[in-house]
């Protein structure tokens, strides 16, 4: 426990990325029956699901599936300590000044809204929490320093100057996110600055901020760099990103090739792009390549499923996927339901880590619009026609485009000054758009300028193309999949 844990865990992690997948195979084994080991002698709810299950022989595919709401119904009897109570957690969830101190003396607690909107309570503790602050370090982009250039990297940051970290997402509450970083490692404000921003402070004062400080990585949910690199591309954010690890990470919601292309052309670097649930924060990340996530297959399982929850082959999308975190083994999540839509990549990547990669999942959160097509059927409109028009609005700070009936849109939209010239110029550059794709006939496009855009109270976050009425209920299932 504590730091000589975490620096363990480093150096560990860090040589798995070099291991052979035999070796990472061995190390998920050995990681996955200490958790049915645990779960069954510990937790009430796992030991009645498994009755009749050797936890030391099967597979994985053995076990049953378990989802949020079971989870959630038989939470006292599935966590392994029976001191928790889901009652008494959420009470002390309430009470934000209880951040930063560990529940009952030994756990973080945090609740989860999830895109399906059913709340969830996770919970860690401090050596479950030590394997996720470990990863930021060992599967850093930048991870392939060698031991002297980490000793010289410590030293700079203990006598020179710390590492900084900015990190714009929801804060002050119970958000996973911030959790993570409410309770860092023993020491690290000996070698890390760190400022939190809340994301939903106003775009102005923010760009304030940022302008006022330095640091070496930005940190943030894609729809929030999104904005950012809007905003240092048309000067107003003059943030940059000083050496060594120059990095970006984004985080918590799918990144889309059109936050890739912004951000590299604000900054001149590729995003590290990572995926995590509440349940699980380190379920994958990109590596120095920047192509494609690698599951961090040492520390979860992902199996990929389709709506029935059969297997779906390698270079395939599913519809769920069954994730079995292996270190948390206070709230043991084994073969557990989340709605995330991906699939493993059947292309091996050049890095040479030993972990599988998973296929882009570009069109998860961007909704393809589908309006009526003249002489009947549906036409795909894909958001990426809208945003080749939203990039030409350097006054607008941030907006979003609505779907609000099967032809109707609506574009909202924060301008960095109010006044009828942009309102204009967007009128304008939507009607130009509109006429030369050949849509102006047939779809209505309504423009609203707004202060800010409001974002999910709950997540803090924003979809930037949403489509309110969805696929048409009778489109051909051919061309869904096609998506
Ligand atoms: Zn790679």
């Amino acid at each position: 426990m504590g730091l000589p844990h975490v620096i363990g865990l480093i150096f560990s992690m860090r040589n798995a990325t070099q291991a052979t997948p035999e070796k990472i195979a061995r190390i998920r084994e050995k990681r996955f029956r200490r958790l049915l080991r645990t779960a069954v002698a510990k937790s009430p709810f796992y030991r009645d699901l498994y009755r009749g299950i050797d936890v030391e022989t099967c597979q994985l595919t053995d076990l049953p599936v378990v989802n949020k709401t079971t989870m959630m119904a038989n939470f006292d009897d599935f966590v392994t300590d029976r001191r928790l109570k889901r009652s008494e957690i959420s009470q002390w969830i309430e009470d934000k000044s209880h951040i930063g101190q560990m529940y009952l003396g030994k756990y973080i607690a945090f609740q989860t809204s999830g895109t399906t909107g059913e709340m969830a309570v996770v919970i860690y503790n401090r050596w479950a929490l030590d394997f996720v602050h470990a990863t930021m370090i060992s599967r850093h982009a930048h991870q392939k320093f060698t031991v002297p250039e980490s000793i010289r990297l410590i030293l700079r940051a203990l006598f020179f100057k710390r590492f900084g970290i900015t990190a714009v997402f929801m804060a002050g509450g119970y958000y996973p996110a911030y959790s993570v970083a409410a309770y860092p490692p023993p020491f690290y404000q000996l070698f890390v600055k760190d400022k939190i921003h809340s994301l939903l402070e106003p775009i102005s004062e923010l760009v304030e901020k940022l302008n006022a400080s330095s640091c070496n990585e930005l940190y943030s949910y894609p729809t929030m760099l999104d904005v950012l690199a809007r905003e240092q591309l048309a000067g107003r954010l003059k943030l940059k990103l000083e050496q060594p690890l120059a990095t970006i990470v984004s985080a918590s919601e799918p990144l889309t090739e059109k936050t890739k292309r912004l951000v590299q052309e604000a900054w001149g670097m590729q995003i590290q792009d990572t995926y995590g649930s509440s349940e699980c924060f380190t379920m994958a990340r990109s590596c120095n390549k920047f192509e494609r996530m690698h599951v961090m297959s040492d520390l979860c399982c992902l199996e990929i499923v389709d709506r029935k929850g059969r297997p779906v082959p390698d270079g395939q999308k599913g519809d769920k996927v069954l994730l079995t975190n292996l270190f948390n083994l206070t709230q043991p999540f084994i073969r557990y339901e989340i709605s995330d839509v991906t699939g493993y990549s059947t292309q091996p990547c050049s890095c040479g880590q030993p972990f599988p990669t998973l296929i882009s999942v570009e069109g998860r959160t961007d909704d393809i619009f589908y309006i009526d097509r003249p002489g009947g059927g549906y036409e795909a409109v894909d958001p990426d026609f809208f945003f080749s028009l939203i990039m030409k609005l350097a006054q607008i700070r941030e907006y979003q485009l609505a779907q609000t009936g099967r032809n109707e849109f609506e574009f909202y939209y924060a301008p960095v000054t109010q006044g009828a010239e942009v309102e204009n110029k967007v009128r304008k550059v939507f009607e130009e758009g509109l006429r030369k794709s050949g849509l102006f006939d047939r779809v209505t496009l309504k423009t609203l300028c707004l202060e800010t855009i409001p974002r999910d109270q709950r997540s803090g976050k924003m979809r930037q193309f949403i489509s309110r009425v969805g696929p048409p209920p009778d489109l051909d299932d051919e061309l869904l999949n096609q998506r």
